[in-house]
């Protein structure tokens, strides 16, 4: 049988995993932060209408620039944005690739600060470009100073900034973001992917991008939105720098179907993003319950929660498995996340909590 070892594969992919997340279909899914209640039957419907006009016409290329999408997305992000500052592709991964194709690449490098989306590294390897990871405090926080510390020795030539943090939950304020743009000579990223969960009022760093032409807010319609299904990612930026990704984008990236079930979904998007207040109830439910059963969960400005205090997270992923119930092992030391499901998930997930806590449950702030 051929194996990976037989081809000659590019250097730096040598020993590399696949991005992860077990694709196990059971009855609580609660391990890739999707929206986890279903979409609207007025949006659904909408949404099969416009795709059934478009297949009359997929014997053509869809429009290359998607510009009644970008219009629409422009719209909705309000700001004062406009067409021209705004970029799409398939998932803000491949937003964020086309950042990295368009301003990294061999000999330059990419810093983020860790432990961040864990598909920052695998994109920065997949175009060459070289990756610094700077550890965050003990808290997940980002110190203003220590960034602009860390920048000053890296001096990267790009900066993701994950905002609120993914898989720590954790906000970011703009005045973190201020800094790190002002101590950068190259493109900063800041990736709201979570934007829409954060505590009402606050504010986005789409407030930023006046007058700061290498600082770019990509968005995702695969989280609050509930249409990761669709798969579109899109990103708010100076004119030029929407000029940078079209150079690297292929033709056509972004299919008719997309397109016209993006343009219907934010038609709808008052309903689209009707739960996202449930789901914050939930989450805030979530790391009330797991801190009285003396896990340590820490604070969350998205649709997850992140919580320390866990014995052993293999044990804890496998009996949960065992009860139809997915969660995340992401690889920190007693850690695991949880994505905030409707009320009927939370709850089974709080039982079999309950039930493990007496042997799993380490205690706050304890990782021993
Ligand atoms: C889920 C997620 C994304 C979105 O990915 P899509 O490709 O748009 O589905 C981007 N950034 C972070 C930090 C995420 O957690």
């Amino acid at each position: 049988m051929t194996t990976l070892d037989d081809l000659p594969l590019r250097d730096e992919l040598v020993g590399q995993q696949p991005y992860g997340a077990p694709q196990l279909h059971v009855p609580v899914e609660l391990n890739v932060n999707e929206n986890t209640h279903g979409l609207p039957p007025a949006a659904v419907e909408d949404i099969a209408r416009s795709l059934a006009d478009v297949v009359r016409g997929l014997n053509r290329y869809p429009d290359r620039e998607f510009t009644e999408l970008r219009e629409a997305l422009a719209a909705y992000l309000g700001h004062g944005l406009t067409a021209d500052r705004m970029w799409a592709a398939n998932g803000s991964n491949e937003v964020l690739q086309q950042v990295l194709q368009a301003f990294g690449g061999p000999g330059r490098t990419l810093l983020s600060f860790t432990p961040t989306y864990s598909m920052y590294p695998l994109l920065a390897a997949g175009t060459q470009t070289g990756w610094i990871p700077v550890p965050r405090a003990d808290d997940f926080t980002v110190d203003p100073d220590a960034a602009v510390r860390a920048v000053r020795e890296h001096d990267p030539d790009l900066i993701f900034l994950c905002r609120p943090n993914n898989p720590t939950g954790t906000g970011m304020p703009l005045e973190v973001v201020e800094a790190v743009v002002d101590a950068c000579r190259g493109v900063v990223v800041v990736d709201e992917a979570y934007q829409e969960f954060s505590d009402p009022g606050t504010a986005s760093a789409l407030e930023l991008l006046d007058g700061r032409p290498r600082l770019a807010v990509s968005r995702t319609m695969s989280k609050a939105f509930a249409f990761a299904g669709v798969r579109l990612g899109y990103l708010a930026a100076d004119p030029a720098f929407v000029d940078a990704l079209r150079l690297v984008r292929l033709p056509y990236h972004l299919s008719a179907l997309t397109q016209a079930a993006a343009l219907a979904a934010l038609r709808h998007s008052d309903e689209m993003l009707a739960n996202v207040d449930r789901i914050r109830g939930q989450r805030d439910r979530i790391a009330a319950r797991l801190g009285e059963l003396g896990f340590d969960p820490h604070p969350s400005q998205s649709n997850f929660v992140c919580f320390g205090g866990v014995r052993d997270t293999t044990a804890v992923f496998d009996r949960l498995l065992g009860q139809g119930i997915i969660i995340r092992d992401n690889g920190i030391p007693h850690t695991m996340r949880v994505t905030a499901g409707t009320e009927t998930e939370t709850t089974a997930f709080l039982r079999a909590m309950a039930e493990l806590a007496p042997e799993q449950a380490l205690g706050r702030h304890r990782v021993d």
